[in-house]
């Protein structure tokens, strides 16, 4: 296998895999070769895509450099993407899962990218193989790998070979891992070399380092050994073909933050509504500052005011107004305004001016804010201790005319007892039980209260003797 792949040695990656920008990658990219970039999951690939697409320049071209593909594609989408990135120098880039690559080879990918470990040993050799088919060309395959897969890794090893597996059914940070996995990410021997001990690979210099089995490109734990420069050339383009745009943000320095700012300033991030009114006046009057001092010195007088110092160049001043340090900060933010080398300076004095005005006027604001409030707590407090001595003689006058009230019998709350109806009203009072009666009593009482009209008459009596 030709292609290097980093490991341990190499450092982890700068930014973790769940946000939204992935600069690590531009490093690679840069160099203009044609390359997969293989994601663990579809909705990875669109992060990635997505970030790719905003570091280049807008426009259709871009969709033409950067695809997709992915189970979620149409067919005939990814069947376009595979002819692309085959036959048509612009296609660049080519975001995928595992699914990219099985079944066809594409002899003009040069670097294969993993953004994160893959699941197995296997995967990562099969990733990694998809690059460098042919023979005359250095393929390179990376793998960006968490700092957490190192931990994992190592916590893995570390414990007893036959508790691993319950290790992984207990904790999630190392459900991923396996054995072979978690030894390639530790190992500092030679990567090739480990491989082919791992699949008992034959071959006089298979168990040897890079080094010593002079291969041709060596892999990341014996680069630090390699003597001899590594040289990694872009896709080829046609004689005649525009080059590829380059990714904006590699060497494009970052935006001052509001960091550099003082005091009160700070805490704005944004102008106000009347700040930005304000500065807005002072940017367009120093406009016409720059008017009158450059327009002697082109020989047709008929350029527009707006010309010397543009709107959209006032509007980015102000969407940064407290961002705004140094001369420098000002090249990031008007780039194309063309007096910056002679007025650069003035319009820095005048911003940094502006800005103290703002950091003064704010910060008074808010001391008087910080005094209104004090007096406020303070009319309250008088008026709650007033309110309080007018109670207070209320009850000495009631208590002067009025003996003291009985303490209540009840406590203010009680306990609910269970089967309760959940109402706050008092429990009406249970009507006295009514005193036990005899058996006789009882049994008395279900008799028929009424006289039976079958009492025997005297004279019937003797008839029946
Ligand atoms: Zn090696």
């Amino acid at each position: 296998m030709n292609a290097p792949i980093s490991s341990s040695r190499s450092p982890p990656l700068t930014h973790g895999l769940g946000g939204y920008i992935f600069p690590d990658l531009l490093e690679y990219l840069k160099d203009n070769r044609k390359c997969v970039i293989y994601c663990a999951t579809i909705e990875l690939c669109w992060r990635v895509y997505i970030y790719l697409l905003r570091q280049l320049p807008p426009g259709r071209e871009r969709l033409r450099r950067v695809r997709l593909y992915h189970a979620m594609c149409w067919p005939d989408e990814n069947e376009e993407t595979v002819r692309m990135i085959r036959d048509d120098p612009q296609c660049q880039i080519v975001v995928a899962t595992v699914a990219f690559g099985q079944g066809f080879n594409i002899r003009v990918l040069l670097d294969s990218l993993m953004v994160g470990v893959p699941k197995t040993v296997a995967q990562t050799l099969q990733q990694a193989g998809r690059v460098g088919r042919d023979q005359s060309s250095n393929g390179r395959a990376v793998i960006f790998v968490q700092s957490s897969a190192y931990k994992s890794a190592e916590k893995y090893l570390a414990q007893d070979p036959a508790r691993r597996a319950q290790a992984k059914h207990n904790n999630k940070s190392l459900s991923t891992m396996n054995n072979e996995k978690a030894l390639m990410l530790s190992t500092m021997e030679c990567l090739i070399a480990f491989f082919n001990k791992l699949y008992d690979n034959s071959g006089e210099t298979s168990r040897l380092d890079c080094i010593a089995a002079k291969r041709r490109l060596p892999c990341s734990n014996c680069r630090p050994q390699f003597i001899g420069p590594l040289f990694f050339p872009p896709s080829p383009l046609p004689i005649g073909a525009p080059p590829l745009a380059a990714f904006t943000a590699v060497d494009k320095p970052p935006l001052p933050s509001s960091t550099t700012t003082s005091g009160a300033a700070k805490q704005a991030r944004k102008l106000t509504k009347a700040m930005r009114a304000t500065a807005e006046t002072e940017l367009r009057l120093f406009r016409e500052r720059v008017h009158r001092y450059e327009r002697d010195r082109v020989s047709h007088g008929y350029t527009p005011a707006s010309s010397y110092f543009p709107n959209p160049a006032i509007t980015s001043i102000l969407d940064h107004f407290l961002a705004i340090s140094t001369v420098d900060n000002l090249a990031t933010i008007v780039p194309k305004w063309k007096h910056r080398d002679r007025h650069g300076s003035a319009l820095l004095e005048l911003i940094e001016n502006l800005q103290g005005t703002f950091a003064r006027d704010l910060e008074a604001a808010r001391l008087q804010k910080k005094a209104a409030n004090r007096a406020k707590a303070k009319a309250k407090k008088r008026h709650a201790d007033e309110s309080d001595d007018e109670m207070v003689e209320e009850e000495d006058e009631v208590s002067e005319e009025e003996p003291p009230a009985a303490a209540p019998s009840k406590p203010a709350t009680r306990k609910r007892s269970a089967l309760e109806d959940t109402t706050n009203e008092e429990p009406k009072p249970k009507r006295p039980r009514a005193p036990l009666l005899s058996a006789a009593a009882v049994a008395e009482s279900f008799r028929p209260q009424y006289t039976t009209r079958t009492r025997r008459r005297p004279d019937q009596e003797n008839i029946l003797h």
